[in-house]
């Protein structure tokens, strides 16, 4: 399977974790995405620029600093399936969520209620918790939590779609994660944002786990808003410098916004006027003078989705997903079970299992066996093939070790 794999060249261009000169079995691309080897030189870029021009590098650099975070608009959009004037790269994902909320999220009297998974990751559940006290609701009332049926691990559509129309005139946001952190599972988003739109919610997806991993359709869908990290399956690096999505139909409302100066017009961002004329899209939501250093390594990490495409990613992911639960069934049976989906589509580009006694001691033991995955209390454990530089034989080499180590458990 590596020998026919249309991808298997990626790997090359990135630097796998070794240990004692071993390549390790990488399967936590969803945490933190290995490093493009472009981007060690593309920071050295920025560096000499730095240390040669000073503040002439605004304009002067190679790309110059003023104009740098455009460059990755149209890559951006590719990846979400957007306009490329509705994304703009910028800050992290928690702070996003938060200046999106400012002007997505204004409950009134009679609608003021979010919608979240129960299984939310928890940064989200905090943002919008402290969003509903700060308009001054009680989160325990605002804040309504999606749970499975007793017995099933994710959530059904039409059930997700049934608390939408229960409580509809009471919902202010929808606001979901494309691809849940611990399931896996990749909610039906087209369905969910028209039904929400429908009874006239604001939606917003946080794509976490879903940019770079599974092809969506933002604008399409009509999203209203959406943001998402660069580290996991972006690949940028620790902290890179994260995205946001606002859908077109908003860029010229008169909404409430936190303003900075380089979500200014450009053409008056230096003229130090008092007055704010804010860009007619995506980029009015900046703040500040992007941090250049952190953003350098989405040039490289963007540069292999450009060239490569999210829909021959998603059907190697497919595959190694795919591969991943065959082997799984064949050599760890009953004690291993599946807690994402069972259908292909609905799952994004980790698997959960539920491993019989799992525990830090069975990871250790992972880990020293060059396996790199994570693990979640009680007993799950996430595993995430990413179609850009994982192989089929890393896939195998992980399904081995595990059986044999439940085996002899
Ligand atoms: C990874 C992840 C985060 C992390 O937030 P940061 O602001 O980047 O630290 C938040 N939400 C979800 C759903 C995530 O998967």
């Amino acid at each position: 399977m590596d020998r026919m794999d249309p991808l298997g060249k990626l790997r090359s261009q990135f630097n796998i974790p070794t240990r004692n000169g071993q390549e390790l079995v990488y399967l936590t691309g969803n945490s933190l995405g290995c490093q493009p080897k472009q981007v060690r030189e593309d920071i050295e870029r920025e560096l000499a620029d730095w240390a040669q021009l000073g503040v002439l590098g605004h304009e002067q650099a190679r790309d110059p600093w003023f104009s740098y975070h455009e460059q990755f608009r149209v890559p951006l959009a590719a990846i979400v399936g957007a306009k490329p004037s509705e994304v703009v790269a910028m800050n992290t994902l928690t702070v996003n969520l938060h200046l999106l909320m400012v002007s997505f999220y204004r409950p009134t009297r009679e609608r003021y209620k979010i919608v979240i998974e129960d299984s939310a990751f928890p940064s989200d559940s905090y943002a919008v918790a402290s969003q509903t006290r700060f308009h001054g609701f009680s989160a325990d009332d605002a804040v309504i939590r999606l749970k499975p049926r007793e017995g099933e691990h994710t959530l059904r559509t039409s059930d997700i779609e049934a608390a939408i129309e229960r409580e509809g005139k009471q919902i202010a946001l929808v606001m979901l994660g494309g691809v849940n952190y611990l399931t896996g599972q990749f909610f039906e988003m087209e369905r969910i944002t028209a039904c929400a739109r429908q009874q006239g919610c604001v939606v917003g997806w946080d794509l976490a786990h879903a940019a770079g991993s599974v092809p969506v359709r933002l604008h399409e869908w009509g999203v209203d808003f959406a943001a998402w990290c660069s580290y996991k399956y972006l690949n940028a690096g620790p902290g890179a410098v994260a995205g946001a999505f606002v859908h077109d139909r908003h860029a010229r409302e008169d909404l409430p916004r936190f303003e900075g100066w380089w979500g200014n017009d450009p053409a008056e961002r230096f003229s130090m006027g008092r007055e704010f004329v804010p860009k007619p899209d995506a980029d009015a939501w900046q703040l500040s003078n992007p941090p250049i250093l952190s953003m350098t390594p989405l040039k490289g990490s963007l540069a292999i989705f450009q060239a490569v495409g999210m829909e021959a990613l998603r059907r190697k992911s497919l595959a190694l997903t795919g591969y991943m639960e065959e082997l799984l069934t064949e050599r760890c049976g009953e004690r291993v079970q599946l807690v994402s989906p069972a259908d292909p589509s609905q799952r994004g580009g980790h698997l959960s299992l539920v491993v019989d006694g799992a525990d830090q001691t069975l990871l250790s033991k992972l880990i020293e066996a060059d396996i790199i995955v994570d693990f979640r209390e009680p007993n799950v454990i996430r595993a995430a093939p990413a179609p850009s530089y994982v192989s089929f034989q890393d896939v195998w080499r992980f399904v081995d070790v595990l059986a044999g180590l439940l085996e002899h458990a």
